[in-house]
């Protein structure tokens, strides 16, 4: 099957189930016994083993070309299970220095209380990686694209590295979906996402996918099962509808997002524009060798500083200003009073998640509209 078939066929159980041509919701908390002796083994949805998340498990392996993969009940519970699969008190993890803000308080907070420290570095310089690994050193930890620059990180030399030096290598692949990106052919061994994201597409559940070889699944979904973040068989059902149209949703947020970036980039109104798909982007030969498209996201700053970004976040009329990004529905957000918002000043700067940058989240509508609703908000009063 090619990719856009699996997304409508693959892991459905033929012959269909009473002749359903969409897969029945298995609403029922617990199945009848048949016999299988072990805990894991019985039929439970805690357990995340229902046949809606049998479907999608064998779905998402199949995407993302890994032996495996499992559905969780949130984004969170996918990384925060992936982690503690392969970490224990006393190791240690190399992340990159700009994570999703959940990611970096898991990693700062949480699993620091449960100590498992992490170093941070800019994963787009390879000779910064030697200096940060320890003996204690288990897990090399990026994102697809950061939240909200748009960064497309040396994914190849994040790889070697952790190859070279016994490492798992995790990525967040939320941004990049699997239509865009699929992580594991370049060689990272377990791919993460938020599918509340474009997996579903829809802006109407949480749920989470972990995906990789069979070990380091089956170790996530031994702490999923304890920790008790599975996903309920009606959002399975949801999910699984969402897939289906995955590669039709994202392929039109790529091409939205490419012209929204194009026109913004020569806008006398806008200062600058962060999108992979444009040549002046710091990532963009990578992006071109990696990525089939560069997704819904892009960030641009308005010329006029702070008071700019919060008159055009005000005067959108069509996109809405919210957080979370990848459903039909165009979002804005400042990332410094959003995503950021739990960082000092400083760190922000660091990051350039500057007090005048605005984040879009392209939706699906048509892009003349969105043009319209841009052009009217970036006019002054
Ligand atoms: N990873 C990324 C890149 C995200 O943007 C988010 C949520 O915004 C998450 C993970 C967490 O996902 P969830 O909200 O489904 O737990």
């Amino acid at each position: 099957m090619r990719f856009s078939t699996k997304l409508v066929h693959a892991g459905a159980p033929r012959p269909r189930i009473g002749g359903a041509v969409t897969m029945p919701v298995f609403q029922s908390a617990t199945f009848e016994l048949d016999g299988t002796p072990g805990y894991h083994d019985v039929k439970y949805s805690r357990l995340s083993n229902t046949p809606n998340h049998d479907v999608l498990a064998a779905r998402l392996a199949s995407l993302e070309g890994t032996e495996s993969a499992l559905v969780a009940g949130s984004g969170m519970a996918a990384i925060s299970a992936a982690l503690l699969g392969v970490l224990k008190q006393g190791d240690h993890i190399i992340a990159h220095d700009c994570l999703y803000g959940g990611t970096l308080s898991l990693v700062t907070r949480d699993l620091a209380e449960l100590g498992i420290e992490t170093t941070f570095v800019d994963a787009n310089r390879s000779e910064a990686f030697a200096a940060a690994v320890r003996p204690t050193t288990r897990v090399f930890y990026v994102e697809s694209l950061t939240n909200p620059l748009l960064e497309v990180l040396a994914l190849d030399a994040v790889v070697a590295f952790s190859r070279e030096r016994g490492l798992v290598s995790v990525i967040d692949s939320t941004m990049a979906s699997p239509v865009n990106l699929r992580p594991a052919e370049l060689g990272l061994d377990l791919v993460l996402h938020s599918a509340t994201k474009y997996l579903n597409g829809h802006s109407d559940i949480t749920a989470g996918v972990v995906a990789g070889s069979k070990d380091l699944v089956a170790r996530a979904k031994h702490k999923l099962d304890h920790f008790g973040g599975s996903l309920d068989p009606h959002a399975c059902f949801l999910l699984e509808r969402g897939i289906k149209t995955l590669e039709v949703r994202v392929e039109r947020q790529n091409r939205s997002a490419l012209a929204l970036a194009e026109h913004l980039s020569r806008h006398a109104s806008v200062a600058e524009v962060f999108y992979p798909g444009l040549a002046s982007h710091p990532g963009h030969a990578r992006f071109k060798a990696w990525f089939s498209g560069g997704g819904g996201m892009l960030s641009f700053r308005p010329r006029g500083g702070l008071a700019a970004a919060e008159r055009f976040v005000a005067a959108v009329r069509l996109a809405t200003s919210a957080p979370s990004f990848g459903g039909p529905e165009t979002l804005v957000t400042r990332p410094a009073i959003t995503s950021h918002a739990g960082m000092s000043a400083e760190e922000r700067a660091r990051l350039r998640v500057t007090d005048d940058l605005i984040r879009v989240s392209v939706g699906l509508e048509a892009i003349e509209d969105l043009l319209e609703d841009f052009e009217q908000a970036m006019i002054e009063p």
